[in-house]
């Protein structure tokens, strides 16, 4: 390694600081061969002030390092290089554009006012440089893109991408699940979360590989114009290979913004989730409160309580979620709902009743009732006619008698209740199972009551946890859990009205 040194000093530095150039030259003698340096050369100006760059040595030194002779460069500190900050800074950019690493020997330097103005203008600079760097790639990035070309950074599900000749491909294994997202959203009706969920159970790897399909990645699936082959890149449309043909591409784009209209017509009084919704966080209930956001009224729930009575004022600060994209959610998790009620039966109750073994538990114990009634019977038939005599044996065994005929009257009143709310249940889901299809295919021209009746029939309670921030598609963070409504407290009056 070529290592160069430069030392300066000006008659006052001799003067004032005592130092001398033998010590200086001595001193980044011994840093450059600490650090490696073969051959090492002096550049030095002696009683030269440092506020011109005209000096012999340093001329010397640029040349040097202009001819790539230099590799390294010891020098005390930047003040020996020029006494002033813009020539410092030309100086050290100088010379590491030339592929020359600087060191300064005077860490005291770095604290002084002077030196600390050096390095944060340099980082400064540094920063500058950076952004300068990053700009010209993203115009860069642009230029491709108006070009035609396939700019970096496509990373789209379906697809494989070569960074290198941006060339793009149709990924086998991922595409067909792209055509199926389309098509069990368009055609089968089961939302955003029966299809992220469907995915989940099936096992399909996301990209990433690991986590789960979650309804905002297949909502942005199903916007990607992307799958239609038109890449949208800022202002640009680039063609790629589509995956998905345009007439069910269309469709689901009239479906999400069907689901947008959906609650568009609420008036700011109307609330579907009042009731039902509350906060996981503080346990208030949230309610429905018509408020600013930004420059927008918008329907929103609050855990805040106002009224003095309340126990608690809820979360600090306040949750304000936007209605829309919980009602939204809870709808969806309806239709999911509507469309394979036994997965709504299966949510609802841990443990489906086993009506066959209630049935034969019944009826063991009406067979035992009878066998001891009998022979309480009997035992009260010998008394009547006066064959025995009721002694304390007689009494005794009456009194076990009539306490095990209580036992089992008691248990039989218990099974028959188990039993009925079986059938209830049982007769609930098969009553949702004959009108879901129907109440699907009238679901959209619902009126707000209808929808929040229906919504009341299959969903016992909403909890919010997490308080992320509402973004655009969605809340980033915030986590919205339906807990399933057991089918056998299906009020039919709702669905009659709803059905006819
Ligand atoms: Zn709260």
């Amino acid at each position: 390694m070529q290592a160069a040194i430069y030392v300066r000093v000006s008659t006052d530095d001799q003067v004032r600081h005592g130092f001398s150039l033998a010590e200086q030259k001595a001193a980044c003698r011994n840093r450059a061969a600490a650090l490696g340096a073969s051959v090492i050369t002096e550049f030095a100006d002696e009683g030269i002030s440092g506020s011109t760059m005209d000096r012999p040595g340093l001329t010397a030194l640029r040349s040097a390092v202009r001819n790539n002779q230099v590799d390294l460069l010891v020098v005390r500190d930047p003040d020996r290089l020029s006494r002033k900050l813009s020539h410092q800074l030309l100086l050290t950019e100088e010379f590491e554009k030339a592929g020359v690493k600087i060191e300064f020997l005077d860490f005291d330097w770095k604290d002084t006012p002077e030196g600390r103005l050096f390095y944060s203008v340099r980082g400064a600079i540094a920063e500058y440089e950076r952004e300068k760097i990053r700009d010209r790639m993203v115009r860069g990035k642009d230029q491709k893109a108006r070009q035609g070309g396939v700019p970096i950074g496509f990373y789209n599900y379906g697809y494989n991408y070569t960074p290198d000749s941006g060339k793009v491909t149709v990924n086998d294994s991922e595409a067909p699940v792209v055509i199926n997202i389309f098509n069990w959203f368009v055609y089968e009706d089961i939302g955003m979360n029966g299809v992220a969920r469907r995915l989940n159970e099936m096992g399909i790897p996301t990209r990433k590989g690991k986590g789960k399909w979650h309804r905002n990645v297949i909502r942005q699936i199903l916007r990607n114009p992307v799958y239609v082959g038109f890449w949208r890149y800022k202002e640009f449309s680039i063609q790629v290979p589509d995956i998905v043909n345009g007439e069910t591409w269309n469709k689901a784009q009239e479906k999400l913004k069907e689901a947008r209209r959906l609650w568009a017509g609420l008036s700011k009084n109307e609330y579907l989730l009042s009731g039902l919704i509350s906060c996981s966080e503080c346990g208030n209930t949230m309610t429905g409160v018509y408020t600013n956001w930004w420059d927008k009224r918008e329907r929103r729930y609050t855990c805040h309580k106002n009224s003095q009575g309340a126990k608690s004022r809820g979360c600090v600060p306040a949750k304000f979620l936007p209605a829309e994209v919980i009602e939204n959610a809870v709808w969806e998790q309806v239709q999911v709902w509507l469309n394979d009620p036994d997965t709504l039966a299966k949510e609802a109750v841990s443990e489906e009743p086993r009506e066959e073994e209630l049935r034969q538990e019944l009826d063991r114990i009406e067979e035992h009732l009878k066998g001891v009634e009998k022979g309480r019977n009997s035992i009260l038939d010998t008394l009547a006619l006066g064959l025995v005599e009721l002694d304390t044996n007689t009494k005794n065994k009456l009194t076990d008698l009539k306490r095990r005929k209580e036992r089992l009257e008691n248990r039989k009143k218990e099974l028959e209740a188990v039993l009925s709310e079986a059938y209830r249940y049982i007769s609930g889901l098969e009553e949702l199972r004959l009108i879901s299809r129907q109440i699907l295919s009238k679901l959209n021209s619902l009126d707000f009551s209808d929808k929040k009746a229906l919504i009341r029939t299959l969903v016992s309670q909403v909890i919010i946890a997490g308080r992320g921030q509402p973004g655009r598609n969605g809340l980033k963070d915030t986590q919205v859990t339906i807990v399933a409504k057991l089918p056998e407290q299906i009020d039919s009056s709702v669905f009659s009205d709803i059905v006819r």
